[in-house]
């Protein structure tokens, strides 16, 4: 599976195959993109620039989409306004960003995003700070350099994400072989790949999400150089990785994705702990974070909602069993040790990857829940099933034994229990008791993930 995707359809015509200074046009009757599958709002917004003599095109996603028969997911406008003059023609429109300036046009809760056309950056330009600025290992710090229609097609990033559809004489126009691209369903950097994943590490990560998303393979040129870049993602500020992070696993490819980046080295910077426990426990960590992707995909194509919480739960639990160990060793007890672990290990994730505090709570509730759901005894069971994290709990649950967590079938205890009427319910509980597992005891009882390896848990590699 991996193999097809690296694979190289046809070679490269040369260096330069990408690099086009007059476009290939492809007129109304040759393509079967069609005005009206565009948002009315970002047509509009393309007719309104260029009758006040800008140009105007829509771009990137929202034309590659509908070639590929995609319903996008947002529209694009590129231009050759300034954003202060798009402003000025707008009365519903906000610059946002610094680091890349753009205009918002707002149309009740929809909004289109109007950027200038955008041009690599000269020397000059780097003297130029407000302008133009870059680190040491050539990242792009702004990226504020405006340019033409040419320009801006060899900045973007994939040959498929530079085409430009005008709507108004409906012509498409590719001046880097985008289309040759999408008919062979592969992603091919513009320009040199390793200076442009240096210019933008998050390149590498847009690659492997258009690969999963579109069923693409990478160009092997595109490919090559990933793995020995994947640690310039390190210097990616954590917040737009969370944003970057979300789309890879939450856009209904997850599992795909999350196995192309183990494939390409990606997991490692991004998810330093889980990676570790990857190398420790493989089949186990394998399996957990994969069914969890799986699942999430699902519930994705089935138009259900979908919590990254869930999600980053299943990420990082992996990681506990060895920090509470080792806290344990320094003779923390077993319960303020796993919530230590839990407390430090996601504090270190954050500093990769900016998880907001409304899912690290939600982290902590469905992690606490694995500790409370084997305690069962008297009114405790009634009382979880009324606690809002329940069900979180309750599929996390099942999931870690999907990866094959010996939990003494504690989850079909819970399955029956949710099914069974009030007095079955009291004669399970009551059946606890009897039993001499110490369910009804449950201070005795620690079944922490700590406790796992050293019991045995039946999730041997
Ligand atoms: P989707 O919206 O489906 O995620 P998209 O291709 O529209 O995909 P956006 O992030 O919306 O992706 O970006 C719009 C366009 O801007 C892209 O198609 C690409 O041409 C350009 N672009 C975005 N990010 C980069 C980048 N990091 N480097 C170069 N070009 C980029
Ligand atoms: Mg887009």
């Amino acid at each position: 599976m991996l193999k097809k995707l690296f694979q190289s359809f046809r070679p490269p015509l040369g260096g330069q195959h990408h690099r086009r200074t007059t476009p290939e046009v492809i007129n109304q009757n040759q393509h079967s993109l069609q005005r009206s599958q565009f948002s009315r709002h970002a047509v509009s917004i393309v007719e309104r620039l260029q009758s006040a003599g800008y140009q105007a095109y829509l771009v990137g996603g929202c034309v590659r989409d509908l070639l590929l028969g995609i319903t996008p997911k947002d529209f694009d406008v590129a231009t050759s306004a300034t954003p202060e003059q798009v402003r000025a023609e707008f009365r519903n429109a906000r610059i946002i960003g610094r680091r890349f300036k753009l205009v918002h046009i707002h149309f009740g809760r929809d909004i289109i995003e109007v950027a200038t056309f955008r041009a690599h950056h000269s020397e000059e330009d780097q003297g130029d700070s407000h302008r133009s600025s870059h680190n040491a290992s050539g990242r792009i710090l702004r990226d504020n350099v405006y340019g033409t229609l040419e320009d801006d097609a060899q900045r973007r990033d994939f040959t498929i994400n530079a085409l430009y559809y005008d709507p108004v004489n409906e012509r498409i126009l590719d001046y880097a072989n985008g289309l040759h691209d999408i008919r062979n369903r592969l992603l091919r950097l513009i320009g040199d790949p390793t200076h442009r994943y240096q210019e933008d590490p998050v390149r590498m990560l847009r690659a492997v999400r258009f690969a999963a998303k579109l069923d693409f393979g990478i160009e092997k040129h595109t490919v090559q150089p990933i793995r020995q870049l994947s640690k310039l993602l390190r210097e990616i500020p954590p917040a737009r990785l969370f944003e970057e992070v979300l789309k890879l696993f939450l856009s209904g490819q997850g599992a795909i994705a999350f196995e192309m980046l183990v494939d390409l080295e990606l997991f490692e910077p991004l998810f330093p702990a889980s990676a570790q426990a990857l190398d420790e426990r493989p089949t186990y960590t394998h399996t957990l974070i994969s069914q969890a992707l799986s699942n999430t995909d699902l519930r994705v194509e089935q138009g259900k909602p979908v919590t990254p919480a869930f999600l980053f739960a299943a990420l990082l639990w992996p990681a506990l069993p060895a920090r509470s160990l080792f806290l344990q060793s320094q003779g923390v007890p077993p319960i303020p040790a796993l919530n230590e672990a839990a407390h430090d290990l996601i504090a270190e994730q954050c500093q990769r990857i900016a998880i907001p505090k409304r899912f690290t709570l939600p982290i902590r509730e469905i992690w606490d829940m694995q500790e409370r759901l084997p305690r069962r005894s008297g009114k405790r069971a009634d009382m979880l099933l009324d606690n809002p994290r329940f069900r979180a709990g309750y599929d996390f649950l099942l999931l870690r034994e999907s990866a094959g967590e010996a939990t003494d079938d504690l989850g079909q205890w819970w399955t029956d229990y949710q099914e069974a009427n009030d007095s079955e319910r009291r004669d399970m509980i009551r059946e606890l008791g009897s039993r001499d597992d110490s369910a009804a005891a449950p201070r005795k009882r620690k079944r922490s993930p700590s406790k796992r390896k050293s019991g045995g848990d039946g999730a041997s590699d």
